[in-house]
């Protein structure tokens, strides 16, 4: 098949952060770049308790590898990680660093035959990782994130954080009944404190 130079205009923006050129790269099987990114975290990038801040520093070490059927960009990625503990609800900060390998299939050709929907595919020279990071950074993080691994939460009776509360940190067993009694009383004594404050007409008749 000749070669065409015919090149369809990229789907992707050239200019996007996350978007890396193959051209240096050549197409020679074996040959090899490594590149070093930094940029700023595209938003979104997290779970419901843990994520990635928006404009964080996202730190890409990659190495990319023409192969025959094309672009192997495989590399770590580190960004910093904000959110709060499932357990005490401490804020969370601190940084994960994951590895993932990608293969970017040439636009021309097949992969042997079996070219796949979900298989990622060069736009021309042209590489979209961002959906590679939020793979890789999304399937990383935890559901539930503790601040640490043991952290033991808070306290069901009062709610104070077990990590910084005595270590013997205990309520007297109280009997559940008991309990909801000391709930109403407590409600009793705001009312008798509202009542204080409108005139009591009953004193007048007894009076
Ligand atoms: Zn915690
Ligand atoms: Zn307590």
């Amino acid at each position: 098949m000749p070669h065409e130079s015919r090149n369809p205009l990229p789907a992707i923006d050239p200019r996007a952060p996350l978007v890396l050129s193959a051209r240096a790269l050549g197409r020679r099987p074996g040959s090899m770049r490594k590149e070093r990114l930094v940029v700023p975290a595209p938003e979104g990038l997290g779970v419901e308790m843990v994520g990635v801040p928006k404009g964080a520093d996202v730190e890409l070490d990659l190495r990319l590898e023409a192969v025959m059927e094309g672009v192997l960009v495989s590399g770590t990625v580190r960004v910093p990680l904000a959110g709060e503990c499932a357990r005490c609800l401490e804020p969370i900060s601190e940084s994960v660093e994951v590895e993932f390998q990608e293969l970017f299939v040439y636009p021309d050709t097949r992969s042997g035959g079996h070219a796949e929907d979900d298989e990622r595919r060069l736009e021309g020279d042209l590489m979209d990782l961002e959906p590679v990071l939020r793979d890789t950074v999304v399937l990383d993080l935890p559901l539930s994130p503790l601040c640490r691994e043991d952290c033991p939460g808070l306290c069901s009776e009062c709610g104070v954080r077990l990590a910084d509360a005595e270590p013997d940190h205990h309520h007297d067993a109280v009997d559940p009944r008991w309990a909801a009694l000391r709930g109403l009383i407590d409600d009793d004594r705001q009312d008798h404190r509202q009542d204080d404050d409108v005139p009591d007409d009953r004193h007048d008749q007894e009076g």
